[in-house]
């Protein structure tokens, strides 16, 4: 399907800082794409460049077409933005920041008012209708903040860290609404910091230091990560986390459920050898398993460099 968004070799910098660093992608309509990365890595850049926020200084971007920079004004109506802080209008209502918005974004008058009312259905917000937006809790907040950036029906959604801080049941809501936009095609670009949140989306891509090191759906990433996991039972589990973290063989070691997950080529090397003579006598080997990777080790793998680890996605 032809791409909604594309990003070719997209840069910025501040000063000597390579903030996005020759990003290139494409989005499709109906994909929820997810970027996930570090604090800094680049994500707010990436998204307010594609909003004809912040200009790029190298490489290109589009939507539909239009250049994202240079035609932005264009670009603007074709998609709706949920920044970090979302600028509701606390002393409005919720029906009030809606048909404030509605006017903002040109929303025909006679379309408005059922636009309105079907976004407060689908955010779940009848109840809170006449309510003062200050007033509402944090999970209400960027239901209501989506529900702004969706009134001009935009075709694509850029969301930065829409769910940070929420409580599960909101975090489902936000997820649900995304899920529903999805299947009516509408593209979702979607920065989050949460792994669970990750594999819910059609593609993921993780960018460090400004660079996109992988573009693939979840599973594809998952299945890149080629390596055994050893898990061992150690006593006492910190100092063990430390010690082994320097062994040699091992890359990185993780806490995962009180006990230590290394993350190394050949962990069955390392197990053999340390079955057979354990070199930490002030520290007791309890038992070990082997555990499936999950987001956050592949993550971590890609993130850290752990090029022995992985079949590149
Ligand atoms: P977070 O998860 O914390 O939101 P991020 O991945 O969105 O992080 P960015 O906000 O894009 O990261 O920042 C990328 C880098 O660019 C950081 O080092 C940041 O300090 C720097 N940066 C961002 N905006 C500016 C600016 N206006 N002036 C100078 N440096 C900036």
């Amino acid at each position: 399907m032809r791409s909604l968004v594309v990003l070719d070799q997209l840069e910025k910098s501040f000063g000597r800082m390579r903030a996005v660093d020759r990003v290139s992608l494409e989005l499709p309509p109906g994909e929820i794409f997810g970027f996930l990365g570090a604090n800094g890595a680049g994500k707010t850049t990436t998204i307010r460049m594609l909003c004809g926020l912040t200009r790029p200084d190298g490489g290109r971007a589009s939507i539909a077409g239009l250049d994202v920079w240079a035609q932005r004004s264009e670009a603007r109506k074709l998609f709706g933005y949920m920044p970090q802080k979302f600028s509701l209008y606390p002393d409005l209502s919720v029906l009030e920041n809606l048909r404030f918005f509605a006017g903002a974004c040109r929303v025909p008058a006679a379309e408005a008012p059922a636009r309105i009312e079907a976004l407060i259905e689908r955010a779940d917000l009848r109840a809170k209708r006449d309510a003062l937006a200050g007033s509402l809790s944090g999970g209400m907040k960027q239901l209501l903040a989506l529900a702004c950036a969706l009134v001009h029906e935009p075709k694509l959604l850029f969301l930065d860290e829409p769910t940070a801080g929420l409580d599960p049941v909101h975090r489902q809501q936000m997820w649900d609404l995304l899920y529903e936009l999805s299947h009516g095609g509408v593209a979702v670009f979607v920065t989050t910091h949460y792994m669970d949140e990750a594999e819910r989306c059609t593609q993921l891509g993780f960018i460090h230091r400004g660079r996109l090191l992988a573009q693939a759906p979840p599973d594809r990433l998952k299945s890149s990560f080629r390596a055994k996991l050893l898990e061992l039972e150690v006593d006492p589990v910190m100092p063990a986390l430390l010690r082994l973290r320097a062994e040699s063989g091992v890359l990185g070691a993780a806490l995962r459920s009180g006990r230590v997950r290394l993350y190394a080529p050949d962990p069955e090397a390392l197990l053999a050898r340390w079955t057979q003579a354990w070199p930490h006598a002030d520290l007791r080997l309890l038992g070990h398993r082997w555990a499936e990777p999950d987001m956050e080790d592949v993550f971590t793998a890609y993130s850290q460099g752990y090029d022995a680890l992985l079949d590149r996605a």
